[in-house]
């Protein structure tokens, strides 16, 4: 084992879409800037942003009945998808920007078009769905949505849902046609392929195993070298932890004040996938139902079409599930790894007040195959057990922190930065609304910790990101120009592209 010590200016550790969305924004921004990756495994997105691992949906708040939740008076609070919404058409002006750049190229191999749509079954829920739609569809951001509770109609929207259905329960659906699939694995790799033809050194098969601050205030990161067994130390004045699962140690390794009292809590998860073309062809939509009283926001199920490895698949899910593991490829010894003395009394709170959520993943773990398939029979009645197939998906660790509002050992569903008072070191903790938002969240990152830079990468940012730091929502003929030029150039407008 030898140990060579090396000096750079930005280190980004993991090769997941975060880092490749961080790694190219300062690309742009400041390209004289040397950048170093380094990722435990041989490739770019081989974990959560693999498209086999996530459900792909360009997360707009067009269908997750997650975000609209309902008041207290009855009314429906659609502030959080307006967010949502906002923080997704980032991400298209950016990837525009990209392509339109011939930074990468080809967008349809990482986005598709394909109808987004809510789906419920029985009285209120109907109700629900009705004033959604009221309160989404005179805005702006959800143009274009329609409702129908006539059993004609959701058969020519979703054949293969209506298809055998005879429960006399009333059924709604909603729908709009401009929502989208992402494959951001393919993305990821796009990115890094990029980066890589830009000087950027991606060292794959680079496990960090510490990050330690140095005297004057820059970042040593211990690497080892999976191949040759060697240790290597790289100095860097700004360290980005895109772990995924795997950032939560490594940020506690920093030590800095801003890590402790904070726990993981890792909800693993399967899909059902269908291996039967001619089902596969009767479906053209991303449908997602309602989450079953007490389940986790994560496990609301759906049916997508997605476009992987440059053909139409169906799949169903997610599946949650429990594992110790932050990572898919992790440990078993995960979990338990990460309870320090600063954040047991956290964990052991989180313990105590999500009984409901551990037994909820218990049972899920439980289910048989054919418990799966009556679940997907919800969905498509005529399903038959020889067409459908389980892959597991990623692994998400949600964030456990003390909040004011939630007390000691709060479950968080989103997505955290946390980063150093001196901005030198940040991290990306939370799995949720994830890929979609990864451009806002990376934005955020740059204004955590390079405060003295936004000024001067400011008018960059802006033509790269024309709606950075204006609302959408607000300036309703900005978001028309800002939507089609994004669709024309993402090669959204054509409804069936190559691939059906
Ligand atoms: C079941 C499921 C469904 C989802 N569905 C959606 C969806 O529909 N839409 C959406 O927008 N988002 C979705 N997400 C969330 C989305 O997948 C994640 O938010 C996103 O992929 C996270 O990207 P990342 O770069 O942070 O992490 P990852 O893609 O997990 O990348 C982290 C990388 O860091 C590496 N790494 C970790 N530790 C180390 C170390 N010590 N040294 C070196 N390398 C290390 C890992 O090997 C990995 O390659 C879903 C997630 C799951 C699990």
């Amino acid at each position: 084992m030898s140990s060579l010590q090396k000096k750079t200016d930005v280190i980004l550790i993991g090769a997941g879409v975060m880092s490749a969305t961080l790694g190219s924004l300062l690309k742009e921004l400041a390209p004289q800037w040397e950048i170093k990756v380094f990722e435990k495994l041989a490739n770019a997105g081989e974990e959560s942003s693999n498209e086999w691992n996530n459900a792909g949906t360009g997360h707009a708040a067009l269908c997750e009945l997650n975000y609209t939740a309902e008041k207290s008076d009855g009314s429906i609070d659609i502030s959080k998808a307006i967010n949502i919404n906002e923080q997704f058409q980032l991400s298209k002006q950016f990837w525009s920007y990209l392509v339109d750049s011939n930074l990468i190229r080809n967008p349809q191999d990482f986005i598709m078009p394909i109808p987004h749509m809510s789906l419920v079954q029985g009285e209120s829920n109907v109700t629900f769905l009705k004033k959604r739609f009221k309160a989404l569809s005179k805005n702006p951001l959800f143009q274009g949505m329609e409702f129908s509770d006539d059993p004609e109609k959701l058969k020519e929207w979703i054949p293969l849902i209506m298809e055998g259905r005879t429960s006399n329960e009333p059924i709604a659906a909603t729908k709009i046609d401009s929502g989208t699939d992402v494959n951001f694995g393919a993305l990821t790799r796009m990115l890094f392929d990029h980066l890589k033809s830009n000087n950027v050194e991606i060292n794959y098969e680079h496990s960090v195993k510490d990050i330690k601050r140095t005297s004057d205030g820059s970042w040593e990161v211990k690497v080892l070298d999976n191949v040759s067994g060697k240790i290597e130390n790289h100095i860097a004045k700004f360290v980005f932890i895109g772990g995924g699962g795997g950032s939560l140690p490594l940020l506690q390794k920093t030590g800095i004040p801003e890590s402790k009292h904070i726990g993981g809590f890792p909800v693993s998860g399967l899909f059902m996938v269908c291996n039967n073309p001619e089902v596969v062809a009767q479906h053209h939509a991303k449908v997602y139902g309602k989450a079953r009283v007490g389940a986790p926001p994560m496990s609301v199920p759906h049916l997508d079409t997605r476009y992987i490895d440059n053909k139409k698949a169906l799949l169903f899910g997610p599946f949650a599930g429990f594992s110790p593991k932050f990572l898919k490829t992790g440990s078993n010894l995960d979990l338990i790894g990460s309870v320090k003395p600063n954040n047991v009394l956290t964990m052991l709170a989180a313990g105590a007040k999500e009984m409901a959520l551990t037994k909820y993943l218990i049972q899920q773990v439980m289910l048989s195959n054919e418990k799966r398939m009556e679940e997907l029979r919800e969905f498509i009645p005529n399903a038959k057990s020889e067409d459908w197939d389980i892959v597991t998906a990623g692994q998400r660790v949600q964030v456990i922190k003390d909040t004011e509002a939630g007390g000691k050992g709060t479950l968080q569903f989103g997505t955290e930065v946390v980063s150093a008072a001196d901005g030198s070191v940040a991290a990306l903790l939370g799995a949720s609304p994830g890929a979609s938002t990864a451009v806002h969240v990376m934005l955020e990152v740059l204004e955590k910790c390079f405060p003295q830079h936004m000024k001067e990468w400011e008018p960059k940012i802006l033509e790269m990101i024309p709606s950075y730091g204006v609302s959408l929502v607000e300036n309703p003929e900005f978001f028309q120009d800002i939507h089609a030029s994004t669709a024309e150039t993402l090669g959204l407008s054509a409804k069936e592209l190559a691939y059906s």
